[in-house]
């Protein structure tokens, strides 16, 4: 079943002279590098492609290479690739309406269809695990550059091999791909987890002011003069959620951080066993079972997804 997804997926790349590969707003290191990894691969092998990987660029990302400027309405005859997003709602940047043939490579839930093709594993650790199955898989070439960014992409989205979704075959996929390209992990991890003290100090206000409540639920609403003070943005409490894991105390988490720029709040919902997706989406937001989000418009509606998750909370104890 797998291996005549991989040879459809090849089969439509090489029919296509012109690919775009699109990734989910509000990217993380696994959207970018997938993206990125997927498009390198493809000019790789198929040298006289044009293939652009698009979407807002985020500077903090810029290790990974950098993005392609395009208006999609114009290509003709033109294949898309969409890399770690489960639904056209949250694609950065690419008009599906503009594509002869789609394809989605991901690994988040989802009930419906909507692309002509999907590679879609709810059980890998991230879309970058994906494409280094499609490599491993198929006669496809990589070099040590793609490898290290599939490498980063996993790494970044499995937190480390800490969270749920890794399993054995995302250890043996990193320790592949180490063996077989070298690449400098000092390097990578330098470019993955440099942070400045500033961040770290914000993350310490993060633990310092979460409130926990009786039922394990801890939340905090992080608002724009905070966010200024540390000199943060507002998708840096993104990049530290993970970091309250394991926290005993803690069986459910978010945080809401307003976003002046958008004028939204971020919901950023993590849990240690205790399905939040469904919760979520109620709020029309979406994710993993256990890794979630939410973008919301009113502090009234963060203050009911909270209570909803605390609720969720009480209910998995009874
Ligand atoms: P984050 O907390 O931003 O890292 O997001 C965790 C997970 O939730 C990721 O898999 C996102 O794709 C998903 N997610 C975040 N925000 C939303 C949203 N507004 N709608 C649907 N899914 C989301």
């Amino acid at each position: 079943m797998l291996n005549s997804i991989y040879k459809q997926i090849i089969k439509k790349i090489k029919e296509y002279d012109v690919i775009v590969i699109a990734r989910h707003i509000g990217p993380d290191p696994d959207a970018v590098a997938s993206q990125i990894a997927l498009r390198d691969m493809i000019k790789y092998n198929f040298p006289n492609k044009t293939v652009y990987a698009i979407g807002n660029s985020v500077a903090k990302f810029k290790y990974l290479g950098t993005l392609d400027k395009i208006d999609d309405t114009t290509l003709e005859h033109a294949l898309l690739i969409i890399t770690d997003v489960p639904k056209f709602e949250r694609v950065d940047g690419a008009n599906k309406t503009s594509y002869d043939y789609t394809i989605k490579i991901d690994h988040h839930p989802c009930d419906e269809k909507v692309c002509d093709i999907e590679l879609v594993d709810t059980t890998a650790s991230s879309a970058s695990q994906l494409i280094a199955e499609l490599v491993y898989n198929t006669r496809i070439k990589i070099n040590s550059d793609i490898a290290s960014k599939l490498f980063t992409g996993i790494i970044a989205d499995s937190d480390r091999f800490l969270l749920s979704y890794t399993t054995s075959k995302t250890i043996e996929l990193c320790a592949k791909l180490l063996n077989d390209y070298k690449f400098d992990l000092m390097t990578l991890y330098n470019n993955l987890y440099e942070r400045g003290i500033n961040e770290r100090k914000f993350e310490a206000y993060l633990i310092n002011n979460i409130n926990i409540t009786e039922n394990g639920f801890g939340y905090l609403k992080i608002d724009n003069e905070t966010i200024k003070e540390y000199n943060v943005d507002a998708s840096t409490a993104a990049n530290l959620v993970n970091n309250l894991n394991f926290i005993k105390e803690l069986r459910v988490w978010a945080f809401a951080s307003y976003d002046e720029k958008n004028a939204l709040y971020k919901i950023n919902i993590r849990s240690r066993g205790i399905t939040i997706n469904d919760v979520a989406e109620e709020f029309n937001g979406g994710g993993h079972k256990f890794a979630s989000g939410a973008r919301l418009k009113t502090e009234e509606e963060v203050d009911a997804l909270f209570n909803a998750l605390d609720q969720k909370c009480l209910e998995s104890m009874n």
